[in-house]
């Protein structure tokens, strides 16, 4: 810290939220940010430079500054949170573009809200879900005998029991650090997810049950994802004591969607992002990252950090868009080439009040056609209005990429009509978020492996080159692809750089 303050100060042009003025408008904390504006060269000299304001680079920022190190955070956006993002409502109170929910065993992102003081609630739950299938609409309880399980066939139902009881029962088979050794690596990634359905979902409505939980999970549609890369996945979605399952990912009560934070997600990164100050800088794009002698040189628009340690806290899509001198290894390049984003976007509507609670529906509905495909009812705690948010995923999600605002939503009211009757035609407010058109993310909510990526290039995920240090969701080997992962390989990054600084 000393060493910081001897150095000249960034200039300091605006005092702003880092969430933006929208956002702050909403009632959301706000803090005094540093703008790194182009027009101006400023430089830092750190123990270590994070590359992204993410929860996952907020949080190796934590947990170094609590080991005495200085940091440096460059974001690249004019707010922190990345795929964490509070939208503004019109008549006030935010949702959610981005990640929103947590569950059981997701215990480092609990942790750190609790420690911010950001508080939890749960996901509205009460009443029917929805299942539309073939033009037909069924509600069906959700605490039954079946679960959450759609009503489809008796055939159809035992055999997507045999399909999930036998990932499940493969995913125990996976280390969770190193996937890639796993007794039948080979076989199991050298195959898509769709490949090994075709043999295993043989009833078509299992098959559809599978599919919409792929596309839920992954915003991926099966043939983009190798089986291994699943299983990897679903081992995951637990903690050190309690291993991963299929159910957990997409389960609402008992799974990763039972609960949400009370003022939006966002709040968690913006708290965060308070307590380390003008450590964070905004609107600094990482464009290079060169070694220079025992040090690397971080030049981000408008600010040059040198650094005795980098942490690169980006999805690997991103990571691969920094030039780096010298080149990195071929193994952490062609990996980068080959985790592509997902696709994916939300559509929340706003409504006076969640009216398809008084006809005794959750607002939950899956579907195998339209635009969305799976809803939640997104309404605050007090339930003051009414939102329902809809996912658009992969295929569907990529059809509208270059469509307008106005067709997108068009297209959703149509599907929330269908879903919840003629009431769903006419929002107060909508509210859209694209991540496939963001620059700084290109896609969601994860990056995903396809065939062949784990077995070849696996090892190169965290191992760190030089100095270089990799963070981010997609490093985590718990609820990897979740916010969770994301703070868990922030709290990884920092003991890996820790242990040599
Ligand atoms: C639509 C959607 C729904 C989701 N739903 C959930 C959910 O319900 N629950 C859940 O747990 N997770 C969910 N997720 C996933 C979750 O949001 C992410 O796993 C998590 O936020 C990732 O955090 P991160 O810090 O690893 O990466 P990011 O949030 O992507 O942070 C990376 C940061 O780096 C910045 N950056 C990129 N390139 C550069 C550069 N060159 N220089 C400087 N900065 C750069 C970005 O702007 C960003 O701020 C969802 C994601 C999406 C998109």
């Amino acid at each position: 810290m000393a060493r910081e303050r001897q150095l000249p100060p960034l200039p300091r042009l605006s005092r702003r939220s880092l969430i933006g003025g929208a956002a702050a408008a909403a009632g959301a904390v706000t803090l005094t940010g540093t703008a790194a504006p182009a027009a101006f060269a400023a430089t830092r000299d750190v123990d270590v430079a994070i590359v992204g304001g993410g929860l996952a680079g907020l949080t190796a920022a934590r947990d170094l500054v609590a080991g005495g190190k200085t940091v440096a955070v460059l974001e690249a956006r004019d707010r922190v949170g990345g795929r964490v993002l509070n939208l503004p409502l019109a008549g006030g109170g935010v949702t959610e573009g981005g990640g929103e929910f947590i569950g059981p065993t997701q215990d480092r992102i609990k942790a750190l809200a609790d420690s911010l003081g950001v508080d939890t609630f749960a996901t509205y739950n009460t009443g029917k879900n929805l299942l539309y299938k073939d033009g037909k609409k069924t509600a069906y309880a959700t605490d039954g005998i079946l679960g959450s399980v759609p009503p489809i066939d008796a055939a159809g139902l035992a055999n997507a029991a045999i399909v999930q009881a036998s990932l499940d029962d493969m995913a125990k088979t996976i280390p969770l650090d190193a996937p890639w050794t796993a007794p039948k690596a080979e076989e199991w990634d050298r195959q898509t997810f769709e490949t090994w359905l075709r043999a295993n979902a043989v009833i078509p409505s299992a098959k559809f049950l599978l599919d919409v939980a792929c596309t839920s999970i992954f915003s991926a549609e099966p043939r983009e994802l190798s089986l291994l890369f699943v299983l990897f996945y679903i081992a995951a979605a637990g903690n050190e004591s309690t291993p991963g399952t299929l159910e957990r990912l997409t389960e609402t009560a008992g799974g990763a969607q039972e609960l949400r934070f009370v003022g939006g997600s966002q709040l968690v990164p913006i708290k965060l992002a308070a307590t380390l100050g003008d450590r964070v800088v905004l609107n600094a794009p990482v464009r290079t990252i060169a070694r220079s002698g025992a040090k690397y040189v971080v030049t981000a628009d408008g600010v040059t950090v040198t650094a005795k340690r980098v942490v690169v806290a980006v999805p690997p899509p991103l990571a691969a868009r920094i030039t780096y001198d010298p080149l990195l290894p071929a193994a952490r390049d062609q990996l980068t080439q080959r985790l592509p984003m997902a696709s994916v976007g939300k559509a929340i509507a706003i409504y006076d009040t969640p009216f398809w609670r008084a006809d005794g529906l959750n607002g939950q509905v899956v579907s195998d056609t339209g635009v969305i495909s799976s809803t939640f009812d997104n309404s605050p705690p007090d339930a003051s209005y009414g939102a329902l948010m809809g996912f658009i995923e992969a295929d569907e999600a990529r059809k509208f990429d270059a469509a307008s605002e106005a067709e997108v939503k068009a297209a959703v009211l149509k599907d929330y009509v269908t879903y919840f009757g003629s009431k769903a035609a006419s929002p107060t407010s909508f509210v859209l978020q694209r991540w496939n058109n963001e620059a700084y993310t290109r896609g969601g909510p994860v990056s995903i492996g396809g065939p062949g990526v784990l077995t070849q290039y696996g090892p190169a995920l965290r191992a760190p080159v030089g100095g270089i240090h990799w963070a981010g969701t997609e490093t985590s080997i718990h609820w990897n692809g979740f916010m969770d992962g994301a703070v868990r390989s922030g709290e990884r990054v920092a003991k890996e750089v820790l242990a040599v600084l």
